[in-house]
């Protein structure tokens, strides 16, 4: 998913992202090519929690729960209410669409920069999207009827995740526009940056039927243009295991997209 870029960076327009990240720790060398310089999201691993108020985080806090994300499990099946709302910190949900022969394609991905459950958020109960775990990881979660009485009770938590639902559509519309406008190895460059922003480590599982649901081709499609980025050296992957090899390189075969989504969402969820 999207990254998050202090205030006080150099701001240079480089190119190399920051990502999210769960704790202060730094895995990679500058030689590597990939990115040195992310966000500590500490404690809690996740930007939306991250950007609260000492004084919400401590009545929020308390009734988050730690909890894996697990490979294809649905958080929020369409049409119906969802027990829980859940902040993930590493890990990815996809929000699909699913049409009437079960047939899949992703309309946004939430991670470590957001949170399921804008429809709580905006006053319903449910959407017509499912959303499903992709890429396995772990989380908070809470209780939804607590989540509400929160939001309802403290307006900067309410103010800070209706920002996140015009980030998020910020993102969805975005995804339409690149379907329409982009060729499929830059496509496939943007979302392994997003997945990449969102697990930690560099290397994270994901199919080629998954990586084509997500961006709406079919798998030869998917398969060519991650044969591309492989041969120019800037991913490895191998049976279903994704490695980001050259992180900067990848933001250069990435269509712009990315970058227009990253600095919405860093805009709108500074702290
Ligand atoms: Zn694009």
């Amino acid at each position: 998913m999207v990254t998050y870029r202090q205030s006080s960076a150099s701001g240079s327009g480089a190119g190399k992202a920051r990502r999210f990240r769960r704790d202060a720790r730094s895995t990679h060398s500058q030689e590597d090519g990939l990115a040195t310089d992310k966000v500590d999201l500490s404690p809690w691993g996740n930007a939306l929690l991250h950007a609260l108020s000492p004084e919400d985080i401590a009545i929020l806090g308390p009734e988050l729960e730690a909890t894996p994300l697990r490979k294809d499990e649905v958080v929020f099946q369409p049409g119906e209410p969802a027990p829980y709302v859940w902040f993930p910190r590493n890990g990815i949900i996809s929000i699909v669409a699913l049409d009437e022969d079960g047939s899949a394609i992703e309309v946004a991905i939430i991670g470590r920069e957001g949170m399921t459950g804008l429809p709580i958020v905006l006053g319903s109960e449910s959407i017509i999207y499912a959303s499903m775990v992709q890429v396995p990881g772990e989380g908070w979660r809470i209780a939804t009827p607590v989540f509400r009485g929160i939001v309802e009770r403290r307006p900067a938590i309410k103010a800070m995740m209706l920002r996140y639902v015009l980030a998020a559509m910020t993102q969805m519309g975005q995804n339409a526009a690149c379907g329409q406008l982009h060729n499929v190895e830059s496509r496939c460059a943007r979302w392994l940056l997003l997945a990449h922003d969102d697990v930690d480590g560099d290397t994270f599982s994901l199919t080629q039927d998954y990586l084509a649901m997500m961006l709406g081709v079919t798998r030869p499609s998917v398969s060519g243009a991650a044969s591309g980025l492989q041969r120019a050296g800037l991913i490895r992957y191998v049976r279903g295991q994704i490695t980001v090899l050259n992180r900067a390189g990848l933001e250069a075969a990435s269509c712009e997209c990315y970058n227009i989504v990253r600095r919405e969402f860093e805009r709108l969820l500074r702290r």
